[in-house]
């Protein structure tokens, strides 16, 4: 199964891939892991990343694309895999959607978490993130077990950079400019769904489940 999440920035998306990863047994790729990943490894992949990302920018799609399609190459996404953060462009969109076509192949699932501009800023600076695992928390809505610490890997919890507010609210004006037209080229492909990220993030699972089949 191959799956594509979509949603603004703090929608859920990281949260809920996870749980699509555990239940369907196929990898988690998030394109923010990697590119932070590598800013920890100090390569050069990182450094370029870097730049952009505190800004609240993408990084740009010369960049961005070659290294997903290097990812999706890899044998464990033999049976599919949950993309979570790419595409955030039309033209990443069409890159996969080629990528894939010569492979006679497509996406089965673009899931749009849908939740309102008002509820993201909260979201953002309540979340914590493991560096390490890529596992993330909100301080009121999904704490880890012990304050600060990631209740995976044991490494210590950080507010990212780019969650504070003002760089938050740049990313979703570039949310809205780039990528939720997405949401139309997806439906147009005939694989979008979508589910209510407002609800409890249980309750958001237990939708997407509904749709992806037990
Ligand atoms: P969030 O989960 O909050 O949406 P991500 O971890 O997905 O954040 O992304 C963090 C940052 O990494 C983005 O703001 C952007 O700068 C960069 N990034 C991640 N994925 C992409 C992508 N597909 N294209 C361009 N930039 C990306
Ligand atoms: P994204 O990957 O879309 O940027 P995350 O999965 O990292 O979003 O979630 C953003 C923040 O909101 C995190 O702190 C997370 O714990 C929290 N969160 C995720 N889903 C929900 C939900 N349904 N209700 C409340 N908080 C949520
Ligand atoms: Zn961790």
């Amino acid at each position: 199964m191959k799956i594509i999440m979509l949603g603004a920035p703090g929608a859920g998306k990281g949260t809920q891939a996870k749980k699509i990863a555990e239940k369907y047994q196929i990898p988690h790729i998030s394109t923010g892991d990697i590119f932070r990943a590598n800013i920890k490894g100090g390569t050069e992949l990182g450094m370029k990343a870097k730049a952009f990302m505190d800004q609240g920018q993408l990084v740009p799609d010369e960049i961005t694309i070659g290294m997903l399609m290097d990812r999706i190459k890899e044998d464990d996404c033999k049976n599919g895999y949950v993309l979570d953060g790419f595409p955030r462009t039309i033209p990443q969109a069409e890159s996969l959607t080629k990528a894939l076509a010569d492979l006679g192949d497509k996406i089965d699932y673009a899931i749009n978490v849908d939740v309102p501009d008002e509820a993201i800023v909260t979201r953002m600076s309540g979340r914590r993130a493991c560096l390490k695992c890529g596992a993330t928390y909100h301080i009121k809505y999904n704490a880890p077990k012990t304050e600060g610490i990631c209740d995976t890997c044991g490494e210590k919890l950080v507010l990212r950079d780019d969650d504070k507010p003002e760089t938050v609210q740049k990313r979703l004006t570039v949310y809205h400019e780039q990528t939720q037209p997405l949401i139309d080229y997806y439906k147009n492909e005939g694989c979008l769904a979508e589910v209510d990220g407002t609800k409890d993030l249980d309750v958001v699972f237990q939708d997407i489940v509904a749709i992806l089949g037990e």
